[in-house]
């Protein structure tokens, strides 16, 4: 079984076809309004070539570079999470009948989807996602409709933005593991490595060659370049400061003074969850579909409690985002809700940034400590 090997760029069109002549739908990275995105794609050509990010807190810009690299970009503006939490999502139809009402359950046909160009902490989020919505007591027939077509074919990371922090998180920027198949790009070409069963039937149907060991050494260094991050958490388990913090509201207001409460940051994070469920009616009443949508703990509605909105304020609302996340995460799912992918703080309208947040609210509670 053929397990690495070197692929040349011209080659990525077969893989491509090859992709497509299996009957999948292939999803990857294109530029789109300014930014990256995973989009439906139907040849290589709309790969991003030689386009670079640039992002900051509440900042990102595209690059046009002259080299021909497909995967120089860090992060796409969003990741996983929408091809398989679905913005939208419709559960079930009512529909009215002769005698009452009947009701049926909305089941989908989804193709077989590759997506290309996944990144390490995009793999670790979709593990999170996979806790919450496959492992649970009542497992979700839509995610897992749709987990189940995916084939995954990831990148490592050669570079890191500023607003990277996945080493602390230890979910990047290598690939670890959750993919087919993973891709380390050189000037040329990429250096591909099997990591399943499919990962290994696909490379053996590549035009690819052996690996000439200076390849491999190469992409090492490139690696070590992307773990080179100015952002770090200060610890894998916040628990103990943020539930120290969370009484104190004043230790939460500086960061609620500037917080808009517009959901970006829940709505980009590829491990937010949170739902809630419409109830449509067209006007001749003759049926009801129940839609789930997106919800996060930004929008007053989502802590609306027989007739009370329990978190009203931009510090109840940001302390619960933040706490849920770094902290109560570890009690429900046994690890923090975060993989360090900096999207938070890159599409924050007002730059707030995640990092400096949790380590500033660890130096206040630090100094709240009595003394011996
Ligand atoms: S909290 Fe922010 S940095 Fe962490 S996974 Fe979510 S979007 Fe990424
Ligand atoms: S932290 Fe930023 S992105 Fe999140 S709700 Fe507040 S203003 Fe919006």
């Amino acid at each position: 079984m053929q397990q690495s090997a070197f692929l040349p760029h011209q080659a990525l069109a077969q893989l491509f076809d090859v992709l497509q002549r299996d009957g999948y739908t292939v999803v990857g990275p294109t530029a789109e309004q300014g930014a990256i995105l995973y989009r439906q794609l139907d040849s290589v050509d709309q790969l991003p070539v030689g386009l670079v990010d640039h992002q900051a807190p509440g900042r990102y810009r595209l690059e046009q570079q002259a080299h021909g690299r497909y995967f120089d970009w860090v992060g796409t503006a969003q990741g996983l999470k929408p091809w398989l939490f679905t913005p939208e999502q419709p559960l079930m139809v009512a529909r009215e009948v002769e005698g009452g009402l009947r009701f049926e359950s909305v089941h989908e046909n989804v193709p077989p989807t590759a997506v290309i160009g996944v990144r390490g902490c995009d793999l670790a989020a979709l593990a999170l996602q996979d806790k919450h919505f496959l492992q649970g007591e009542y497992p979700d027939p839509h995610y897992s409709t749709r987990r189940e077509q995916l084939l995954l074919i990831a990148v490592n990371c050669h570079r890191s933005a500023a607003t990277c922090f996945c080493v602390s998180t230890g979910d990047g920027p290598e690939v670890t593991g959750g993919a087919d198949m993973v891709l380390d790009e050189l000037d040329q070409g990429f250096w591909v490595r099997a990591t399943s069963p499919r990962g290994s039937a696909l490379l053996a149907r590549l035009p690819t060659r052996p690996l000439p060991g200076w390849h491999k050494r190469r992409s090492k260094t490139l690696r070590k370049r992307a773990r080179v991050q100015q952002r770090a958490l200060p610890s894998r388990d916040l628990r103990t400061p943020l539930y120290q913090a969370r009484d104190d509201e004043t230790l939460w207001q500086s960061v609620a003074d500037r917080c808009l409460t517009c959901g970006n940051c829940a709505a980009v994070c590829p491990t937010c969850f949170c739902s809630r469920v419409d109830e449509e009616s067209p006007l001749d009443g003759g049926q009801s579909t129940q839609v789930r949508r997106w919800d996060t703990c930004f929008n007053d509605e989502h802590s609306y409690l027989v007739g009370h909105v329990v978190r009203k304020s931009a510090v109840h609302k940001y302390r619960q985002w933040l706490t849920h996340k770094l902290a109560i995460w570890h009690d429900q799912y046994d690890r923090s809700g975060c993989t360090g992918c900096g999207r938070c703080i890159t599409w924050c309208p007002v730059g707030i940034d995640i990092v400096e947040e949790v380590q500033r609210l660890c130096t206040e509670v630090k100094a709240q400590e009595p003394h011996e």
